[in-house]
């Protein structure tokens, strides 16, 4: 168990969104004890809780939302403050998404630890799964197993040569996550590219915010930032996700192929599951008496 954090002052980032092309502003700021993570959009007067049941698309990006106004692609920021422990947020935006910065969350957490993060007088709560939980669909399936900490085992199937079969195994923690999955940028195929533009989608893509592969290899003059940048990625986009439980889940996630729209459905299905998990919120329950 652990006090709840925010942010000890506001942080500004300006940029493009990825799907939209849009200049947008955005701005977080610090938000007082069991606020969650609410998101507002400045220009139409919306706000809109950080929660999977706000979810209203999963189509390439993860967009929250409802009748009133939506945002897309939240789950790079989300990541970035699961990743860090900040459990309280305000995030302000100026229009339909939140900027892409380089495609990773590496601006996010750059900022984020450069401002310092304030410790609130209450604990956090987190959710500790006690059962196995598992989701299919098709060949995608999802489990989550009790585990002291957040474990995440990935693996991805693309038929590319350079992607193929990733795996990656890794114990998440503020540094971990920092240095070994934050930097890590989306990706995308040329042959998509055209698709996309025409669903009206990643109009705002380009080699500065993401990876783009061809048949050959990767396009981006300056390479990769890991030999397995992408299979980091799909981990980032996870914990994005899955942070929209509202509460830290304790677990070892075992996962193949899943994307946006699986990890959500996941999610659902893990919440609609209470006889697998219970919710820690006494701190006698993890502290030795003195402590
Ligand atoms: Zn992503």
């Amino acid at each position: 168990m652990r006090l709840q954090r925010t942010i000890k002052k506001e942080l500004e980032f300006k940029g493009i969104g990825l799907h939209t092309g849009r200049e947008v502003s955005m701005r977080l700021n610090p938000a007082s004890r069991d606020t969650g993570i609410v998101f507002t959009r400045t220009d139409k007067g919306v706000k809109i809780n950080a929660s999977v049941m706000e979810v209203s698309d999963t189509a390439f990006a993860t967009t929250l939302g409802n009748g009133k106004g939506k945002i897309r692609t939240v789950e790079h920021v989300l990541a970035a403050a699961s990743g860090l422990g900040i459990d309280n947020l305000h995030i302000e935006v100026d229009g339909p998404e939140i900027p892409i910065l380089d495609g990773s969350a590496a601006g996010f957490v750059d900022a984020l630890k450069g401002c310092g993060l304030a410790r609130q007088a209450s604990n956090r709560p987190y959710l500790r799964i006690t059962k196995p939980v598992v989701f299919k669909e098709g060949q995608i399936e999802i489990a989550v197993m009790p585990y002291e900490g957040r474990r995440i085992s990935y693996q991805i199937d693309f038929d590319h040569r350079l992607l193929g079969h990733q795996h990656l195994d890794i114990d998440i923690d503020e540094t971990s996550f920092a240095e070994d999955i934050a930097p890590a940028r989306t990706f995308g195929f040329v042959k998509d590219v055209e698709y996309l533009q025409s669903m009206g989608l990643a109009k705002g893509g380009s080699l500065d915010n993401a990876i783009l592969l061809d048949d050959k290899g990767v396009v981006n003059a300056s390479g990769l930032r890991f030999d397995d940048e992408f299979i980091r990625h799909k981990v980032l986009d996870f914990i994005g996700d899955t942070s929209l439980a509202g509460f830290p889940i304790y677990g070892h996630f075992v996962v193949s192929r899943s994307g946006h729209s699986t990890n959500v459905k996941f999610l659902k299905h893990l919440l609609s599951s209470p006889e697998c998990w219970e919710l820690v919120t006494d701190i006698s329950q993890t502290l030795p008496a003195s402590a």
